[in-house]
């Protein structure tokens, strides 16, 4: 008997395994090593400014606050280094761009995640940057890789980690429990990635997912913050940086392609000044939604299953905040905000 099986362990599953493992609660995670796993190849980069137009990320204020206290907890808890708390460095385009910045910069709303407004250039010798530049706070990047093999490290030293596919046809269902293959658990709860969409029980959630891809190349450049426009350009260990990414709904098998890769290296090329070779390229698939907002909660028919997912293109700010309000539900000490709630797609059932 455990209290909670958990079906999947990208970043979601190993989050919220670790919330609720902390609160006392038993778990047992499943996770087929043969499928794949948007969180093993993901930039990992927690930004509170996004987008084209370049504005406050949903609830950027709690996303916030409550990441840059938990990755500390959870390295210490997994005994490894995975939270990089870099700035973010976007070289502006044109003097209206940098006028509007500093303009934005005496505002309270974004105050508190600007490092500096630089008006002139500032990292002219790696990027262009004419026009100077926004640097970012409370930004930087996780190496969800490594977050996710810590973790599978840690559950399976507790016995609570099968590397296995969970094969919904063996699941019984009772009104307060589920058993699979003799194991009980008061609930099954699925953080199967966009694998979710040919499971039987929640295969109608709207998601909505978008194949991505990055390149990683070397360079001999020294980089100390993380170039942003356009792409991404994230520094690792020994000179390899990790540059995404693109963005495709029609094509969603997991494999490389050729356009890709020159979409990345045109806008790399565009963005940065120093010499770099391409090591190798990877590709995954985001499990993101039509309303761009996480969907938790029970099965509309099932008390004993439900949902984790929808992460999309911003699991590593948004899975400890939504992690913790399902730990909340599920110890009965809090509930799930409406706009997170599967609830809302009750009616495509
Ligand atoms: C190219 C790219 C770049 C990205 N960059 C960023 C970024 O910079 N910042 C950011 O925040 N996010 C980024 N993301 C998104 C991020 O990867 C996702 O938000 C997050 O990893 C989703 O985690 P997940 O656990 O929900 O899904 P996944 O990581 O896909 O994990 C799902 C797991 O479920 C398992 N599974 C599924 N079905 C079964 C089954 N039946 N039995 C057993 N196991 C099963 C799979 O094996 C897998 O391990 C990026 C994604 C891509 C593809």
């Amino acid at each position: 008997m455990v209290d909670y099986i958990i079906v999947g362990q990208g970043l979601a599953g190993s989050i919220l395994a670790d919330h609720l493992l902390s609160e006392g609660c038993k778990v047992l995670v499943y996770d087929d090593p043969l499928l794949s796993n948007s969180s093993k190849i993901a930039g990992g980069l927690y930004n509170p400014v996004t987008g084209r137009k370049m504005v406050k990320t949903w609830k950027a204020e709690p996303l916030f606050n409550y990441l840059v206290d938990y990755y500390p907890k959870l390295e210490q808890n997994l005994s490894a280094k995975f939270l990089h708390d870099i700035p973010i460095y976007r070289p502006f385009i044109s003097a209206e761009e940098l006028n509007e910045w500093m303009g934005k910069s005496a505002d309270i709303d974004y105050s508190q995640f600007i490092k500096e407004v630089h008006s002139a250039s500032a990292y002219g010798d790696q990027v262009n940057d004419d026009f100077g530049g926004l640097l970012l706070d409370q930004s930087g990047y996780v190496d969800t890789a490594k977050l996710v093999e810590a973790s599978a490290q840690s559950l399976s030293e507790k016995n609570s980690l099968v590397k296995e596919y969970f094969d919904t046809t063996q699941l019984k269902l009772a009104e307060e429990s589920a058993s699979y293959k003799n194991i009980t658990c008061k609930a099954v709860i699925f953080c199967n990635g966009h694998k979710a969409l040919q499971e039987e029980y929640f295969g109608w959630i709207p998601l909505r997912p978008v194949k991505g891809e990055l390149l990683m190349i070397k360079t001999e450049e020294p980089l100390k913050v993380i170039h942003n426009r356009g792409v991404f350009v994230i520094p690792q260990e020994n000179g390899i940086c990790k540059v995404g990414s693109t963005y495709d709904h029609n094509n969603l098998d997991e494999n490389p392609t050729l356009e890709a890769k020159n979409v990345l290296m045109g806008k790399l090329n565009e963005l940065v000044k120093f010499p770099y070779r391409i090591e190798y390229q990877l590709a995954g698939i985001r499990p993101a939604t039509k309303d761009r907002k996480p969907m938790l909660g029970f099965h509309p028919k099932h008390n004993s299953l439900m949902i984790f997912n929808g992460f999309g293109t911003k699991g590593v700010s948004l899975i400890p905040y939504f992690a913790y309000q399902m730990t909340q539900l599920l110890t009965n000490s809090g509930s799930i905000e409406h706009d997170v709630n599967i609830e809302r797609f009750f009616s495509l059932t």
